[in-house]
């Protein structure tokens, strides 16, 4: 663990990082707890008063330090979290590249935080508004973007002034130990970053009881994402978080089907489909369901699934077996009510799956109301456009959703509709560190990304001068 510029905790219990590709153990990290948790915030604490000090210009120089030592050492980034994730190689790389995208965005607009001068009733008056860093923030993060999930929190936190603790998921600790091994080497002083590997619920709680943190910026399930509101309640916090997401595709009959292939097959099978933006239910309008099966299936045939670290690998492991046994478990649902597997449908070995197509599907199916989180594609069909909206709106969640149209007007009628925070219309990657990323409904609260993300890490204070 890394806590005031010191590696700590060689005399804990430990956490095993498996490779999921093989299950082997790939290294063990401590098992901190609540008094890790406690050293982080006092050191973050301390460290704040000196780096809400510098100036942008000097906050963004170190950012960019951090962010060239990132680029020196992707592939060693991305091969650690091949290793310890399961994406393959490909992937992983494209990965670090993303996750630098939001260091270099945000060394850049941290020198763009400009106030305000409002004008007074009267003459003798003067109203400015100024933005300050919040104060020390906690980030949790998840296992399905070990790199990017910390820097998207991380790189707009540090522009902004504020000092940060940080817990990465207990399967992915080793791309964030390496990332802020880095950050130590570009200068970044001691203090301003953290790292707590542990146990969730007890670092956690410390965290959020904790007055001196004064924001928790999340990434994981709605159900965790829940708890930790609840919990952020008593010290009122700002919480941002990014939870789960259950991502519509429309198919319309003017889409070109290759285009609307191709944006699926990105969506669906990327990371196995362990992201929460990956395309969940699939809604192609009837008169052209057979040909977009039929090119679908043809494309999906030529994935291949195997350990991330060999070449040609579009699909790694899943994350464990708990991930295996849902995508079994919404496949068994789905055929018992008709659904006819297309392509794929079973386990390759241990945690391997392959991608899978399924048709005739229903909306009651557990896969249409539930986030399946692997590589499984069930598709639909509708008839009128009004319908398909309705269908598309009637979830919990509202994070992305994709819209697949040769006819502009139409495209952007059916965007403006649809309660989701991101949507791709005729694109099955919109992600980018410039660009607001975040969801309606129980997909969360928040933006990250884009002007929007810095604004997360910043108060607002407004000064009345009296002349
Ligand atoms: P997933 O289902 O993707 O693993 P989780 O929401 O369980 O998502 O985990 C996301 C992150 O939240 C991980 O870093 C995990 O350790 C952390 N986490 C899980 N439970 C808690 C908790 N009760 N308090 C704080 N952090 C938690």
């Amino acid at each position: 663990m890394y806590i005031n510029g010191k590696w700590v905790g060689e005399n804990l219990n430990v956490i095993e990082v498996e490779n999921p590709a093989t299950g082997e153990v790939i290294a063990t990290v401590p098992l901190g707890g609540a008094k890790e948790a406690k050293l982080a915030v006092d050191a973050a604490y301390s460290a704040f008063k000196e780096w809400s000090q510098y100036s942008a210009y000097e906050r963004s120089e170190l950012i960019w330090k951090w962010h060239n030592l990132i680029d020196q050492h992707k592939a060693d980034l991305a091969r650690t979290m091949t290793m310890e994730q399961g994406k393959p190689l490909k992937e992983a790389l494209g990965e670090v590249g993303y996750a630098n995208g939001f260091l270099s965005w945000y060394a850049e607009e941290g020198k763009r935080i400009y106030g305000e001068t409002i004008p007074a009733t009267t003459r003798n008056k003067r109203l400015f508004v100024h933005k300050q860093p919040v104060g020390v923030i906690a980030a949790i993060t998840p296992w399905n973007f070990p790199a990017a999930m910390i820097t998207r929190k991380i790189a707009p936190a540090l522009a902004a002034g504020c000092t940060a603790v940080i817990k990465p998921a207990e399967q992915t600790p080793l791309t964030a130990l390496k990332l802020v091994e880095l950050a130590d080497q570009a200068g970044i002083p001691k203090g301003v970053l953290n790292v707590v590997t542990g146990d969730p619920q007890a670092i956690g709680k410390v965290w959020l009881d904790d007055m001196r943190v004064r924001k928790l910026t999340f990434t994981g399930s709605t159900e965790v994402g829940k708890l930790l509101m609840k919990g952020s309640a008593d010290t009122v916090k700002k919480v941002s978080l990014e939870l789960g997401g259950h991502a519509p595709v429309i198919v319309m009959e003017d889409a070109n089907l290759d285009k609307a292939v191709e944006g699926v097959l990105a969506s669906k099978y990327r990371n196995a489909g362990q992201t929460c933006v990956c395309s969940n239910r699939v809604y192609v309008h009837e008169s052209i369901h057979d040909t977009f099966i039929e090119k679908f299936t043809e494309k999906v045939a030529e994935l291949k699934v195997g350990n991330g670290l060999e070449e040609d690998v579009h699909i790694g492991p899943l994350i464990d077996q708990a991930a295996i046994d849902k995508v079994v478990k919404h496949i068994e649902d789905a055929r018992s009510q008709g659904a006819v597997v297309k392509h794929g449908g079973n386990v390759v070995s241990n945690l391997f799956f392959e991608p899978t197509i399924l048709s005739n599907v229903t909306d009651n199916m557990l896969c249409m109301r539930e986030e399946t989180f692997g590589p499984l594609a069930p598709v639909t069909t509708f008839t009128t456009e009004e319908e398909v909206i309705e269908r598309a709106n009637d979830s919990d969640y509202g994070l992305a959703a994709y819209v697949f149209t040769e006819n502009i007007t139409k495209g952007i009628r059916i965007c403006e509709a649809l309660e989701y925070g991101i949507v791709g219309l005729n694109d099955g990657l919109p992600s980018t560190p410039q660009a607001p990323f975040g969801g309606f409904k129980q997909s969360g609260i928040g933006r990250e990304g884009g002007h929007h993300g810095i604004d997360e890490y910043l108060e607002i204070k407004y000064i009345s001068v009296g002349l």
